[in-house]
């Protein structure tokens, strides 16, 4: 897909967070461009227009082009304090296909690996299997900050994945782009968001098998549930109803496959966890995951919230 390169300077680049993210609790967020040229045909970001950062001519034109933040690395070394569980990036995938020839991560990750006052959590959320291009970095920055990829796989078929999120890796890629993190040391969790049509049970044995840790989810936000913010835009609803794929905008369907998934996981010993509370989960030390202490009721929903909740307070 063609697409344009814009570049902007941006007054600030860490952002105080609320709603999911602060449940899950982070603390702020880092978003490096303003649209992404991934163009997920379910996105929620320009659903969320002017909240999540947009002008009019991004959420009409959604896919086609990006405007890079350029001074990103610079502000951010003025604005590190020590204290931030910073998530990367809620509005655009920070590994989308404009990174390529702009480069701007390598310019946030050489900040962080040589701040003097390094966030205490740095979570990377892509699909982008272009991350694979600043291993080198990422090494570094583990050293400094609790560093963890947080890699999305959607789908466990092909055809499926062609269908929503036609200009994104393939999903072999990106089972390889995790494999290829963990070889090299770089803490990696599976994320499952959103989920689209799969076998459920296939697609949670694959990230079980290639990860260690809990594996995180999150099905379609749908408006019947959520009533407002961000939800599944138009053009991934229109693909369900041709497809008959409806039911995967059902709150009780995805309750079935979630339940499905959570039991699956945790007769293996393993934690899988969604929404907010799961992606709490991407905050905590690797440690905290051994099979001796995630088997203590963590497999409860609950349990799961509890657990994240009590981190959004940095003072416990
Ligand atoms: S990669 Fe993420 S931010 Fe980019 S279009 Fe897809 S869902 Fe939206």
């Amino acid at each position: 897909m063609p697409f344009q390169i814009f570049q902007s300077q941006a007054r600030t680049i860490l952002s105080p967070v609320s709603g999911f993210l602060r449940e899950a609790g982070f603390t702020h967020s880092l978003t490096p461009s303003r649209n992404c040229t991934f163009g997920c045909t379910y996105c929620y970001v320009p659903t969320m227009r002017v909240q999540g950062g947009l002008q009019p001519d991004d959420w009409k034109h959604w896919g086609q082009w990006t405007t890079f933040k350029a001074n990103a690395g610079e502000l951010l070394a003025s604005e590190l304090r020590g204290s931030e569980i910073i998530y990367c990036s809620p509005l655009t995938d920070p590994y989308q296909p404009a990174e390529e020839s702009f480069g701007l991560m390598r310019r946030i990750l050489t900040t962080l690996a040589e701040a003097s006052h390094p966030p205490r959590v740095f979570v990377i959320q892509t699909r982008g299997p272009l991350i694979l291009r600043d291993l080198d970095l990422l090494a570094r920055v583990s050293l400094k900050t609790r560093l963890r990829v947080s890699f999305s796989v959607t789908t466990n078929r092909e055809d499926v994945r062609r269908t929503f999120e036609p200009h994104c890796g393939s999903i072999t890629d990106r089972w390889l782009t995790i494999r290829r993190l963990r070889e090299a040391g770089i803490p990696v969790t599976a994320t499952l968001a959103p989920i689209l049509p799969c076998d459920p049970e296939e697609l949670l044995d694959r990230a079980m098998d290639l990860t260690s840790g809990p594996v995180v989810a999150d099905p379609f936000h749908v408006r019947s549930v959520k009533k407002s913010g961000a939800t599944t835009r138009e053009p991934a609803q229109e693909i369900c109803r041709r497809y008959g794929w409806e039911a995967w905008l059902d709150p009780a369907f995805h309750a079935e496959i979630l339940e499905t998934m959570r039991l699956r996981a945790a007769a293996a010993n393993r934690i899988f966890c969604w929404g907010a509370p799961g992606f709490g989960l991407l905050v905590e030390r690797p440690e905290s995951f051994r099979p001796s202490q995630d088997l203590r009721g963590i497999h409860e929903p609950g349990n799961c919230l509890q657990r994240s909740l009590s981190n959004a307070n940095p003072k416990q």
